[in-house]
């Protein structure tokens, strides 16, 4: 390839609505255009990378037995009606009608669609296990697209769904997709902590994302360097510490005037937060529900909406507070709280002569014990884990740290199966229900992320196995016979078969190089001064900056040990 035929337009300057790295780069290394909010056109530098990824996803996957669909992205609202998703997707659901009235869905993910066509190609304990896969566009209306291709509108995953006759078969199904994960992450040079995640409330029994730990990460991870329990922020549990029993004191209410917030309270009553009770109003499905825990800590809304077993849940807005509490915001509490649906998180058991709100404007109750003042009708872990909080299988304190979730595997359990009807014969003719998993991995967000994890202030850096080109030939002559040369140079390269780009444009070497070191390929071949004089040509490593020289019959030898020894670097 000829960079002179090849559109490749890098720029000098940042755009302005690139706040991290990676988008910053693919935009200014010529690997993509924004065509509108959330939507980016692939140019074909950067398309490359993207056949490299999929490539290896694909072999991963073909290699761990899955096997690969195309499925429309048009998807039937019926399939969606008939598992209940139709009016529980939300906004982020693009959904159309065609001429005729019918309604379909831009498919966000393919739950529906493939456990459908099970339904039609599998009918006996002989056609399972199956894994299905397919790499393939997904749409979702994101309330913020951003990041550039982190976080886009329409973006290409990798999804998978694998259907087993049971529970045990269902486990090796899940881990034949760790271990695949492993690899491909592996093979592209990215660096992931695989975590414990949410499994949602929708059902599901076990979940782990992969994360790639990085500064602008918009997911939380709690990590325990010691037995090395790794969690999501969102499911993270922790060891729990209680403070000792008091004596009993009488309940009374307090005049509180104006103080509302916990810190208000803490300097108030010169207390520890710990002290007081929490009672938070949400709005779960519609409903507004309570959640009372220790002052001291955060409520997890994973958690609170999984143990209320709601689809959506959010903060109440100030004027259902007063509404449910009849009182202004922060003076809600447990005691007489007009039989509002209450959870307790499992710190409120634990406190003794606390402090909660009373309903009533501008008064709290002290001496608060659960049991004698109020009854603790629904009690479960809705608290958020934190840095310094004990790891729950060893109690040495977490760390938290920020990590970009570039793919996900579930056990589904048999939500889709019973909720859509899929069945098998058994081996002994019986009709039974398959047990679903699904494994998403989205195709762009890595490419983007490997670029976090690679590049320095001159561009990116390939790791080599999803570099758009293994080796970038600049040449440097002015002459036609020195233009001669470098044509010679590269077309010895490329019938060498090795993946190679040829800077054959009439621009200053500064601008070469510069765009050379932009794009990032492993392994850049000069053919310059040296050349031209005395038959020496440079061979210089984008990584690490290490140059040698060789003669033009030593050059393919050379670049195909550099790459061989490149690419052992990614082995799994
Ligand atoms: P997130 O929490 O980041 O929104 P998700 O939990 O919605 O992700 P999944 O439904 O599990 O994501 O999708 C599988 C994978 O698809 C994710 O691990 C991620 O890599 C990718 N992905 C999800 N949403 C987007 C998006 N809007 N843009 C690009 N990639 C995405
Ligand atoms: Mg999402």
């Amino acid at each position: 390839m000829r960079l002179s035929r090849f559109p490749l337009p890098t720029l000098k300057e940042d755009p302005s609505d690139a706040v991290v790295a990676s988008h910053k780069l693919m935009i200014r290394a010529g690997l993509i255009r924004k065509e509108s909010a959330g939507m980016y056109v692939y140019l074909p530098m950067g398309f490359r990378v993207l056949h490299k990824i999929i490539a290896i996803i694909r072999e991963e996957m073909n290699r761990a037995g899955a096997v690969e669909f195309l499925m429309p992205e048009l998807t039937n609202a019926e399939l969606w009606k008939e598992s209940g998703r139709w009016n529980t997707m939300g906004p982020e659901m693009i959904r159309i009608k065609d001429r005729n009235g019918l309604e379909y869905a831009l498919a966000p993910t393919h739950e529906e669609a493939f456990t459908a066509i099970a339904r039609n190609i599998i009918s006996s304990y002989r056609d399972l296990p199956l894994n299905a896969y397919q790499i393939n566009t997904k749409f979702r209306d994101e309330i913020r697209p951003r990041f550039g291709v982190i976080r886009s509108k329409e973006f290409i995953m990798k999804d998978a769904y694998s259907f087993d006759l049971d529970e045990e078969g269902l486990e090796k199904s899940y881990q034949s997709m760790r271990v695949a994960y492993r690899n491909i992450f592996k093979r592209m040079g990215l660096e992931t902590i695989p975590v414990e995640a949410d499994t949602g409330a929708m059902g599901g029994s076990q979940s782990e994302e992969f994360m790639v730990p990085s500064a602008i990460g918009e997911e939380v991870l709690l990590l325990c360097d010691q037995c090395g329990y790794r969690a999501n922020q969102e499911k993270a549990d922790f060891k729990r510490t209680y403070p000792p029993q008091e004596p009993i004191a009488e309940l009374k209410e307090v005049d509180t005037p104006n103080i509302k917030t916990i810190e208000e309270l803490v300097s108030f009553f010169n207390c520890s937060a710990s002290k007081f009770l929490k009672s938070i109003i949400y709005i779960a499905d519609g409903v507004p529900v309570m959640a009372v825990i220790s002052g001291d800590r955060e409520i997890n809304e994973h958690k609170l909406k999984k143990a209320i077993g709601a689809t959506s849940i959010e903060l109440a807005p100030n004027s259902i507070v007063e509404e449910v509490t009849n009182a202004p915001v922060g003076f809600a509490g447990p005691i007489n709280n007009f039989g509002i649906r209450t959870i307790f998180d499992m710190s409120v058991r634990h406190i003794s002569n606390g402090i909660t709100g009373a309903n009533k404007k501008d008064v709290h109750y002290i001496g608060v014990n659960p049991g004698r003042d109020f009854t603790i009708s629904e009690e479960a872990d809705i608290a958020l884990a934190v840095e310094g909080d004990g790891c729950p299988k060893c109690e040495t304190p977490m760390k938290a740290t920020r990590g970009i979730e570039v793919g996900h595997i579930f056990k589904l359990g048999y939500k889709y199966s019973k909720s859509m009807n899929l069945t098998v014969l058994d081996k002994n003719g019986k009709t039974v229900h398959p047990i679903m998993g699904c494994y998403g991995i989205g195709v762009n967000r890595t490419m983007a992320t490997i670029i976090e994890q690679h590049h320095d202030e001159r561009g990116i850096i390939w790791p080599i196995p999803v570099a758009p080109f293994h080796v970038w030939v600049i040449g440097l002559g002015r002459s036609t016979e020195e233009i001669c040369k470098a044509d010679e140079i590269y077309e010895m390269i490329k019938s060498a078969n090795i993946e190679v780009i040829y800077d054959d444009r009439h621009l200053s070497p500064g601008f070469k190089f510069g765009d050379a070191d932009m794009v990032g390929c492993p392994i850049r071949v000069t053919i310059g001064k040296t050349y031209f004089k005395d038959g020496s040509i440079e061979i210089r490593m984008r990584k690490g900056g290490d140059i040698m020289m060789c003669t033009n019959e030593e050059l393919i030898e050379k670049l195909n040990k550099i790459i061989a020894t490149e690419f052992a670097q990614y082995n799994v």
